[in-house]
C-alpha cells in the first residue's frame, strides 16, 4: 500500500493486484500499538483499510485478481492473472508471507474443525472452552493473551525454553492468570474424532509424552514467503526471500523490485515493509525515468 500512494503521487498510475487475502498479515492482527502515529491501538483490519483508501485517494487502480504467473519479455513484464494479462514497464512484488503449519498430518486434517491459524477470526468460537496455542514468538503471546477474552484456559506450548517475542508481550502473557504453559514441548498429534478434542504433547528434552484435553489450537509459529509464482523472474534464497541487492528494494532483474516480508528474513514488521514499499516506488521511479 506505501508503493501504492508513493508511485500515485508520483503519477506512475499504480495498479494494485491484491491476491487472495487482500490487506494481508495485518488484517488478522487484532491490534496493532507499535506503528508509528497511532497514540490509540487499532484493529489491523482498520489500519490497512487506511491505507488502501489513501491510496486510492491518488489515483491507485486495483484488482480483487490473483497472479499466477509473471512472464518477461525485452523491457515488459507480462502479468497473468486469471483470463486477464497486463503488461507493466515496472513491478514491485510485496506478497508478503502465509501461515506455516506443522508438520503433522492430524494438523490439516483437523484445520477448521478445532485447528486455526487466525486467533482474531476464530477466538470468537472458544467462549468457556479450553484451548492451545503454538508457539514463543510475539504472534503466540499476543494470540495467547486475546483468546483468555473468550476461552477459559489458554496453554502455551512452545518447543524451547527461550521465547523468541519480545520481553513487553511475554511480560503480558505472564501476567495473565488464565494462561498456562509447556514449555519445552511440541504438538506431538492431534486427538479427536470430528471435532478436536485434545493434543498429545511430548517434552522436547525428556522425550516424555502428555494428553492435554482442548477443543481448540491456534498455531502461531511463523510465517514463509509468499514467492512461488516469481520464480522464474527473481532469484530467491533457499527458504524462498526474494533476495534484494544491499540497501535497496531491486532484485536479481532489471524492473523488478521487492518489499516488506517477501524479502524481509529478519524484522517482518509493517512499518519496516511500509518504509521499503516507499523505497521500492522511488526506485522504480528513478528506474522508469533512466529508461525514457
Ligand atoms: P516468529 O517470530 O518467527 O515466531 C515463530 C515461533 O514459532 C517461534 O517461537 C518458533 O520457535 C516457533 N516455531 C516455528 N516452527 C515451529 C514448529 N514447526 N513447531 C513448533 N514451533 C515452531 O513468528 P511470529 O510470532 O508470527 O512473528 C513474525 C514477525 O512478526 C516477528 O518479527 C514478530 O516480531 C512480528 N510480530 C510483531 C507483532 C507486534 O505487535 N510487535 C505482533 C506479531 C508479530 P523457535 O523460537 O524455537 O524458533
Amino acid at each position: 500500500m506505501t508503493a501504492a500512494i508513493y508511485s500515485a503521487r508520483a503519477d506512475l498510475s499504480p495498479l494494485v493486484f491484491e491476491g487472495p487475502g487482500p490487506g494481508g498479515q495485518l488484517t488478522v492482527s487484532h491490534e496493532v500499538e507499535n506503528y508509528p502515529g497511532l497514540e490509540q491501538p487499532l484493529s489491523g483490519m482498520e489500519l490497512m483499510d487506511r491505507f488502501r483508501k489513501q491510496a486510492e485517494r491518488f489515483g491507485t487502480r486495483f484488482d480483487l485478481g490473483v497472479v499466477e504467473h509473471v512472464s518477461k519479455g525485452n523491457d515488459i513484464f507480462k502479468v497473468h492473472a486469471g483470463n486477464k494479462i497486463v503488461e507493466t514497464r515496472a513491478l514491485i512484488i510485496a506478497t508478503g508471507a502465509e501461515a506455516r503449519h506443522l508438520p503433522i498430518p492430524s494438523e490439516k486434517k483437523f484445520y477448521g474443525k478445532g485447528v486455526s491459524g487466525c486467533a482474531t477470526c476464530d477466538g470468537f468460537f472458544y467462549k468457556d472452552k479450553k484451548v492451545i496455542v503454538v508457539g514463543g514468538g510475539n504472534a503466540a503471546m499476543q494470540d495467547a493473551v486475546f483468546l483468555t477474552r473468550f476461552a477459559s484456559k489458554v496453554t502455551v506450548v512452545h518447543r524451547r525454553e527461550y521465547l523468541r517475542a519480545d520481553p513487553i508481550e511475554v511480560q503480558k502473557a505472564k501476567r495473565n492468570s488464565k494462561i498456562e504453559w509447556m514449555i519445552p514441548w511440541i504438538v506431538e498429534e492431534i486427538l479427536g474424532n470430528d471435532l478436536v478434542t485434545g493434543a498429545r504433547l511430548k517434552n522436547t528434552e525428556s522425550g516424555k509424552t502428555f494428553q492435554l484435553e482442548c477443543e481448540g489450537i491456534f498455531v502461531a509459529i511463523g510465517h514463509e514467503p509468499k514467492t512461488e509464482v516469481f520464480k522464474d523472474v527473481v532469484e530467491t534464497d533457499e527458504k524462498g526471500f526474494i533476495l534484494v541487492r544491499p540497501g535497496c528494494t531491486r532484485t536479481s532483474t532489471d524492473g523488478v523490485f521487492a518489499c516488506g516480508d517477501v524479502c524481509d528474513r529478519e524484522y517482518k514488521q509493517a512499518v519496516v515493509a511500509a518504509g521499503q514499499g516507499c523505497m521500492a516506488a522511488m526506485e522504480v521511479e528513478r528506474y522508469l525515468g533512466i529508461k525514457e
